[in-house]
């Protein structure tokens, strides 16, 4: 599924309720530097035919537009979410768009908190974490604290390493929310299953070592580009939320979304 323009929704969504999507990404194509098994997108491969970002002004355009329609119809948002067709922070004038929402955000729905969904990938570029550090809630994703799982889950584009995301995001000091999808099957003949106790356990050592101060546990909700995927039951994610409260001694916020 792409999102085929720049402003979608408002969505109910699961983890941040009713949310403006803003798609910084191409409409008919998808731009990621992870390439998901679960991505909502589809493969990287199948959707390269369209590689036109959005402008900074066409973006803040948009927004402007949309906001005022909605300030008259009294249909505000909660969120104003940075996410669409692939890495919102990919974008070369990502910081500048950022700042625009902001600003947009505080004349028209002042309420709203500006999300920005990314892999994390580009946490280490300074203008990318001053940016994540502007926003309301920076949604960031590890999906295993294992090397292997996480290569084969999130099938990354170029040099990645889950420790080398762990180092960089210790700097936020806590001020982001993690977002790990949890999920079981097989891909490529390799069996799969990052809800294993030993897969919870590494994972809750970066929980520990980053102390997030919101933690999303979320698993499958649409068909994946990857088949023999399974997702895992509410009551298994609440045994993982549980897990996590055992340690939370920060007072971090546990959503979990099955
Ligand atoms: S990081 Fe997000 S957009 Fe990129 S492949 Fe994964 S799910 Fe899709």
């Amino acid at each position: 599924m792409l999102f085929s323009d720049i402003i979608f929704g408002p969505l109910h969504s699961r983890r941040l309720g009713v949310s403006l999507g803003v798609n910084l990404l191409p409409m008919y194509g998808k731009w990621c530097n992870f390439d998901c098994i679960y991505c909502e997108c589809g493969w990287n491969a199948g959707q390269r035919g369209d590689r036109q970002l959005p402008t900074r002004e066409q973006v803040g355009e948009a927004l402007r537009q949309t906001l005022q329609r909605l300030q008259q119809e009294a249909q505000l948002p909660d969120a104003i979410t940075f996410s669409g067709n692939g890495e919102p922070t990919l974008h070369p004038q990502f910081s500048e768009i950022i700042d625009d929402a902001i600003a947009l955000r505080n004349a028209y729905a002042p309420q709203a908190q500006v999300c920005v969904l990314s892999n994390a990938t580009l946490i280490g570029r300074d203008a990318v974490f001053r940016t994540l550090k502007k926003v309301d809630r920076p949604i960031l994703k590890i999906d295993s604290a294992i090397e292997a799982t996480a290569q084969l889950i999130n099938q990354p584009q170029g040099a990645y390493t889950v420790a080398g995301v762990v180092e960089q995001m210790q700097r936020f000091d806590g001020q982001f929310s993690l977002q790990t999808l949890f999920l079981r099957g097989a891909y490529r003949g390799v069996a799969l299953d990052n809800s294993t106790p030993d897969e919870v356990a590494r994972w809750l050592q970066i929980v520990v070592q980053t102390r997030p101060r919101e933690i999303m546990l979320y698993t499958l909700d649409r068909r994946t580009p990857a088949e023999r995927l399974q997702k895992l039951s509410q009551e298994e994610l609440l045994a993982i939320a549980a897990q996590v409260q055992a340690h939370n001694t920060w007072g971090a916020a546990v959503q979990t979304a099955g």
